[in-house]
């Protein structure tokens, strides 16, 4: 029987483990937890909307058919030559490799960024930021430093905005706890482009720059960080701004590992693969979600999303499956069916498209509910559906 390691338990990860069960594959995955969190929600466990707990599954409640092992360890590097992936803790040798262990943030070569900001890479930073900022905020009441009170947030983008709608909702409630005036706190949110959420049409970018205003964020739109010391960040042509929590969300790139092992990659370090998700370097490795480089019909690359990536993770499972089965001729080629953006602004608003219907207002927020409902869906059915969506979702 052929060898399949799957690598990465994120979104393409687990959706190619859980068809590759359905249709009786064997293999083993490799995550870094044993958990499988859920990334396009973190910025709800960063800004305290509810305990990181509620963000994750056990990858055992997922995979139930117990045909499959899972390992708990990280990716150091692969031989293509014998097979085989290096872990930290041990060696695996694969006959077919699912390449699909995400994203890692894009720094721009920005001096101090990576070293003196924080981001929303895991569940472990998403609660690092919130405890960050409650320990910062109980330190102002000892020494009334106004940069405890003051929160940089690096980008403007889909993850930037949505932790800023987060944050305007978590503040004011973490300052009635301490008994601090929230008309003190200063959230500031720099971009270097010209416009915030670039995902969605410009008039819903002015209805989300309103909302996150009106609850007392600064959009600084167009201004350039140039370097970050420790609590302070330097713009191009502007003071620079004394903060003690700097969050970085600025970009995302594929993890160097597939540049440094020669795969052909674009500029975001993603490997370009064929259109059954096969590498174009090796036949035996599909790759998946934020590490692949795909491009749609228009030959335009497809962004990187947990909606691409889902997608990915079932026509991975499907063409292996052929694949190792000899029946090369059942692959099929990807078509991503794309349904649009929704970008949450806390709790109960959101802005978006659904199908190319703009919708702003709790129409986008109840949509953005229902895509991870259907996500649980797809993932687990039923089962982890009803289990997980009272305490996941929090409908
Ligand atoms: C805050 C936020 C909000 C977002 N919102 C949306 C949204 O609304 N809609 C949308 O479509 N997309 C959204 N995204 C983007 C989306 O989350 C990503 O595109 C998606 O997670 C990519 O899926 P993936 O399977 O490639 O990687 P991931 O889901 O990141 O999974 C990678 C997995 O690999 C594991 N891993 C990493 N390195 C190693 C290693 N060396 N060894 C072993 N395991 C490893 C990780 O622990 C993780 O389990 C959002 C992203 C963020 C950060």
């Amino acid at each position: 029987m052929a060898k399949i390691v799957i690598l990465g338990g994120g979104y393409a990860g687990m959706m190619a483990a859980t068809h590759l069960e359905q249709l009786g594959e064997s293999f083993t995955l490799v995550n870094a937890h044993e958990y499988h969190y859920l990334t396009t929600l973190l910025h709800e466990a960063a800004g305290g909307r509810s305990d990181v707990h509620n963000y994750c599954i056990p990858i055992r409640d997922i995979l139930t058919k117990r045909t499959s092992e899972l390992v708990v360890d990280k990716v150091k590097t692969i031989n293509r030559e014998n097979r085989t992936v290096t872990l930290e803790n041990g060696e695996l040798s694969y006959d077919y490799l699912v390449y699909a262990i995400g994203w890692v943030p894009e720094f721009f070569g920005i001096p101090g960024l990576a070293e003196y900001s924080l981001g929303i890479r895991d569940l472990e930073s998403a609660k690092e930021i919130r405890q960050h900022i409650e320990e910062r905020f109980k330190k102002y009441k000892e020494t009334q430093d106004s940069r405890d009170l003051r929160i940089v947030v690096g980008g403007a983008g889909l993850t930037g905005i949505e932790l800023l709608g987060e944050l305007m909702e978590f503040l004011p409630q973490l300052c009635q706890q301490l008994d601090i005036d929230f008309s003190l706190v200063d959230v500031q949110c720099i971009e270097a482009m010209p416009s915030i959420l670039p995902q969605v049409a410009p008039p819903l970018r002015d209805v989300a720059a309103k909302t996150l205003t009106d609850k007392g964020a600064k959009l600084r739109i167009g201004i350039k960080i140039l370097k970050v010391e420790p609590n302070k960040v330097i713009l191009e042509g502007a003071d620079p701004v004394e903060a003690s929590t700097i969050i970085w969300t600025g970009g995302v790139r594929a993890n160097p590992l597939l540049q440094e092992l020669g795969f052909t990659c674009d500029r975001r370090g993603r490997a370009k693969v064929t259109p059954y998700l096969q590498s174009v370097d090796d036949e035996r490795i599909f790759i998946g979600g934020d590490s692949a480089w795909c491009d749609d019909e228009q030959g335009r690359p497809l962004p990187p999303t947990a909606q691409v990536a889902t997608q990915m993770g079932t026509t991975i499972a499907k063409n292996l499956h052929a694949l190792v089965h000899g029946h090369k001729e059942e692959m099929k080629s990807f078509r991503p069916s794309l349904k649009g953006t929704l970008a949450s602004l806390g709790r109960e608003v959101g802005v978006g498209d659904m199908g190319g219907i703009p919708v702003r207002g709790m129409v986008a927020s109840l949509a953005k509910e229902a895509t991870k409902v259907k996500y649980l869906w797809e993932l687990g059915g039923m089962r982890l559906t009803a289990e997980k969506t009272q305490q996941v979702v929090q409908l």
